[in-house]
């Protein structure tokens, strides 16, 4: 079967000016859309057809496919990053929070790093909070990489290509990443990946 473009986990209109209906309507509609039209079109009549998304991304990095790559890991990232978003701001779990304080020090000091890692990051790419054993590590992966093609334990995304924020934010990369990581993050979500619940839901597509 095809892969569809996932529906959002919430309304379009639901971020007011943190995060716009146009940004969405382009981010989401046109964006994501295309990358999960181009997976279909490169996957059509091979043998990846019919193969989860996570192991088309890992075939076609072990092939060097890299169209293939390219397009089926952003179809996995974007459908990742929606549900790493809450339109209500949330309070960190106690579980996921302890694991931070042990990682980092503080949650302040948690978000200070991954907003230098996201804002840091040259050009277009992903900022990744991810479980590297017992502990939490934060890094950043160019263009289209995802940690699926690295056996990583994925918790938490920021998309920091353009297209996430030009509308809203223009070229103010830190403004953006500030206020969605303040505001806008879905801790449930986040602390559901400590034992990869939530991870499942990007690989349907
Ligand atoms: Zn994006």
């Amino acid at each position: 079967m095809a892969f569809s473009l996932p529906d959002l986990p919430y309304a379009k209109d639901a971020f007011g000016e943190i995060m716009s209906e146009e940004t969405f309507n382009y981010h989401h509609g046109k964006h994501h859309n295309a990358y999960v039209g181009k997976t279909n079109d490169a996957v059509a009549g091979t043998d990846l057809e019919g193969k989860s998304l996570s192991e088309v991304i890992k075939a076609a990095s072990a092939s060097g496919n890299k169209g293939l790559f390219n397009n089926s890991a952003q179809v996995w990232n974007h459908t990742f990053f929606w549900h790493c978003l809450s339109p209500e701001t949330q309070e960190i779990p106690a579980n996921l929070k302890a694991k931070i304080e042990e990682s980092f020090g503080s949650v302040e000091d948690f978000k200070e790093k991954f907003k230098n890692e996201a804002v840091g990051h040259f050009a277009s790419g992903w900022a990744w909070l991810v479980l590297n054993g017992d502990k939490l590590e934060i890094t950043s992966l160019h263009d289209a990489d995802s940690p699926v093609a690295h056996d990583m334990k994925p918790l938490l995304t920021l998309d920091v290509w353009e297209h996430a924020y030009y509308l809203d934010y223009q070229n103010a990369r830190p403004d953006y990443v500030g206020t969605i990581l303040d505001k806008a993050i879905n801790w449930e979500f986040v602390a559901q990946n400590l034992d990869g619940e939530g991870v499942s839901r990007a690989d349907q597509g």
